[in-house]
């Protein structure tokens, strides 16, 4: 049985120095460019200090400060999954999140399936791709031929092994070229980015006029809501906490239309299919999500959880 005590040991003999790492302060609000913020918590899950702050002006949610660059870097080869080991109180690496993308695969297929199946769509770009597990689904499903871009070597080792095309590295250094995709991916990769915004702008160079984009969300709403508290759902892992509200602005400034939402089976990813469309530059939440969200948020940090 995992007790707090004990996960708390677990993750303390990790020696993992958050407080050390490099970080960098967040100054503007990297969807909508204000400067205004609200410290929400004051820790994450793993007890670390890290502090989630929201945009006053379109409730974004995000770390601040958030480890660098370098500092993730090392982390994702060093610490993230013995860290989520450690939480979870079982071993998860590469080889043992197989079972549980096959599951995650099969879903998202599903969900894709009207818009892939017989449209002619044949080049898929699976960013954050891992071990290649979802990209082999998809292209045994659909036929699709399929690129895994993902930083973690050992991660990318076993996608070729699957005998899809692997590229290793992060998308905000990938140089395409002149190729493009007719279908590109993000699958529970949007909310480790350093940088939303620019990311998705990068994801929509990568396409032609017509396609598929699929991202999903963990819904920072219902990850509070279910663990009825703040802090339980910011983790380090995670520079983002997106919404519903804040993620459809994104992908409106981005350039894309919502073809399908679906919130997943596990009742906290909120899945997104999308089509190229003329960016949206002044896409916002609605002006009520920011009030609702901060209500929310002290419902959960002050009253008592619902039974
Ligand atoms: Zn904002």
């Amino acid at each position: 049985m995992t007790t707090a005590a004990s996960r708390a040991e677990r993750i303390a003999a990790l020696r993992f120095d958050y407080a050390a790492q490099g970080t960098s302060a967040v100054e503007r609000c990297n969807l909508c460019g204000a400067d205004t913020f609200l410290v929400l918590a004051h820790r994450d899950r793993y007890g670390y200090p890290a502090q989630a702050h929201a945009c006053v002006s379109c409730g974004l949610v995000f770390l601040n400060p958030v480890m660098d660059a370098a500092g993730y870097a090392r982390f994702y080869m060093e610490t993230y999954r013995p860290l989520v080991s450690a939480y979870h109180g079982r071993l998860i690496d590469a080889r043992t999140i197989q079972e549980e993308q096959r599951a995650y695969a099969a879903e998202r297929a599903g969900l894709l399936a009207p818009y892939l199946r017989g449209s002619g769509l044949s080049t898929l770009l699976d960013i954050g791709g891992s071990t290649g597990v979802v990209a082999h689904h998809l292209v045994r499903e659909f036929g699709l031929r399929a690129t895994v871009l993902d930083p973690a070597p050992l991660e990318v080792e076993q996608a070729r092994a699957l005998g899809l095309e692997t590229i290793t590295g992060l998308v905000e250094q990938f140089e395409p070229g002149t190729r493009r995709f007719d279908v590109v991916a993000m699958f529970q990769t949007v909310d480790h980015l350093l940088d939303v915004g620019g990311t998705l702008r990068r994801v929509r160079a990568l396409m032609a006029g017509r396609g598929v984009f699929f991202v999903d969300i963990v819904d920072f709403r219902a990850a509070y809501l279910r663990h009825w508290s703040v802090e339980e759902a910011i983790k380090i892992d995670h520079p983002y906490y997106l919404t519903e509200d804040t993620m459809t602005a994104y992908l409106g400034q981005a350039g894309f239309d919502v073809l399908r939402a679906d919130y997943a089976a596990d009742h906290l990813h909120v899945s997104y299919v999308c089509r190229p469309a003329p960016p949206r530059g002044d896409a916002r939440p609605p002006s009520a999500s920011v009030r609702d969200l901060l209500r929310d948020v002290r419902l959960v940090q002050s009253g008592p959880r619902p039974s």
